[in-house]
Protein backbone atom coordinates (compact mmCIF):
# COMPACT_ATOMS: atom_id res chain seq x y z
CA UNK A 1 0.00 0.00 0.00
CA UNK A 2 2.55 2.68 -1.44
CA UNK A 3 0.48 5.56 -1.20
CA UNK A 4 2.95 7.34 -4.28
CA UNK A 5 2.43 4.46 -6.12
CA UNK A 6 -1.88 4.84 -5.91
CA UNK A 7 -1.52 8.15 -6.84
CA UNK A 8 0.48 7.37 -9.59
CA UNK A 9 -2.76 6.39 -12.05
CA UNK A 10 -6.20 4.88 -11.45
CA UNK A 11 -5.29 3.44 -14.88
CA UNK A 12 -5.73 -0.01 -15.40
CA UNK A 13 -3.01 -1.49 -17.29
CA UNK A 14 -2.60 -5.15 -18.92
CA UNK A 15 1.58 -6.32 -19.63
CA UNK A 16 2.55 -8.56 -22.50
CA UNK A 17 5.60 -10.44 -23.34
CA UNK A 18 7.07 -11.70 -26.52
CA UNK A 19 10.40 -12.41 -26.94
CA UNK A 20 12.90 -10.83 -29.77
CA UNK A 21 14.58 -12.95 -32.74
CA UNK A 22 17.99 -12.57 -30.49
CA UNK A 23 15.78 -13.99 -27.28
CA UNK A 24 15.48 -11.60 -25.14
CA UNK A 25 12.24 -11.15 -23.93
CA UNK A 26 10.53 -8.15 -24.83
CA UNK A 27 7.64 -6.33 -22.37
CA UNK A 28 5.38 -3.62 -22.37
CA UNK A 29 2.43 -2.46 -20.21
CA UNK A 30 -0.91 -0.80 -21.88
CA UNK A 31 -3.47 1.74 -20.91
CA UNK A 32 -6.93 0.43 -21.60
CA UNK A 33 -6.95 2.17 -24.71
CA UNK A 34 -3.70 -0.51 -25.61
CA UNK A 35 -1.34 2.46 -25.83
CA UNK A 36 2.15 1.53 -24.30
CA UNK A 37 3.02 3.25 -20.85
CA UNK A 38 6.21 1.77 -20.92
CA UNK A 39 8.10 -1.19 -22.42
CA UNK A 40 11.24 -2.81 -21.51
CA UNK A 41 13.53 -5.63 -22.85
CA UNK A 42 15.71 -8.24 -20.79
CA UNK A 43 18.46 -10.90 -22.33
CA UNK A 44 17.83 -14.54 -22.28
CA UNK A 45 20.66 -14.54 -19.50
CA UNK A 46 18.36 -12.70 -16.64
CA UNK A 47 20.59 -9.42 -17.02
CA UNK A 48 19.88 -5.59 -16.08
CA UNK A 49 15.95 -4.60 -17.99
CA UNK A 50 16.42 -2.23 -21.10
CA UNK A 51 13.90 0.30 -21.44
CA UNK A 52 12.78 -0.37 -25.30
CA UNK A 53 11.12 2.05 -27.62
CA UNK A 54 7.55 0.58 -28.30
CA UNK A 55 4.31 1.75 -29.53
CA UNK A 56 0.69 0.22 -30.86
CA UNK A 57 -0.50 -0.14 -34.02
CA UNK A 58 -4.43 -0.09 -34.50
CA UNK A 59 -4.80 0.12 -31.00
CA UNK A 60 -8.40 0.99 -31.54
CA UNK A 61 -9.02 -2.56 -33.16
CA UNK A 62 -9.70 -6.04 -31.81
CA UNK A 63 -6.34 -7.14 -33.26
CA UNK A 64 -3.89 -4.56 -32.67
CA UNK A 65 0.08 -4.92 -33.23
CA UNK A 66 2.57 -3.87 -30.95
CA UNK A 67 6.35 -2.25 -32.36
CA UNK A 68 9.11 -2.96 -29.99
CA UNK A 69 12.66 -1.65 -30.72
CA UNK A 70 15.27 -4.13 -29.35
CA UNK A 71 17.90 -2.30 -27.63
CA UNK A 72 19.92 -5.55 -27.30
CA UNK A 73 20.26 -6.09 -31.29
CA UNK A 74 18.43 -3.06 -32.52
CA UNK A 75 15.93 -5.53 -34.42
CA UNK A 76 12.73 -4.11 -34.72
CA UNK A 77 9.95 -6.80 -33.52
CA UNK A 78 6.35 -6.11 -34.34
CA UNK A 79 3.67 -9.06 -32.79
CA UNK A 80 -0.05 -8.80 -33.15
CA UNK A 81 -2.33 -9.04 -30.18
CA UNK A 82 -5.61 -9.92 -29.45
CA UNK A 83 -7.55 -6.95 -27.51
CA UNK A 84 -10.27 -9.77 -26.06
CA UNK A 85 -7.02 -11.56 -24.38
CA UNK A 86 -5.59 -8.72 -22.36
CA UNK A 87 -6.26 -8.63 -18.60
CA UNK A 88 -6.38 -5.45 -16.93
CA UNK A 89 -5.38 -4.60 -13.53
CA UNK A 90 -5.68 -1.36 -11.36
CA UNK A 91 -2.02 -0.43 -10.96
ZN1 LIG B 1 16.62 -8.37 -29.87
Amino acid sequence: MDEAEKRDESVNKATIHTACECQSKLGADLDERRHVIRAWARDRHGGKELVAPAHSIGADKPHFEVAWSCPICTRNQLRSFSADALSFSAS
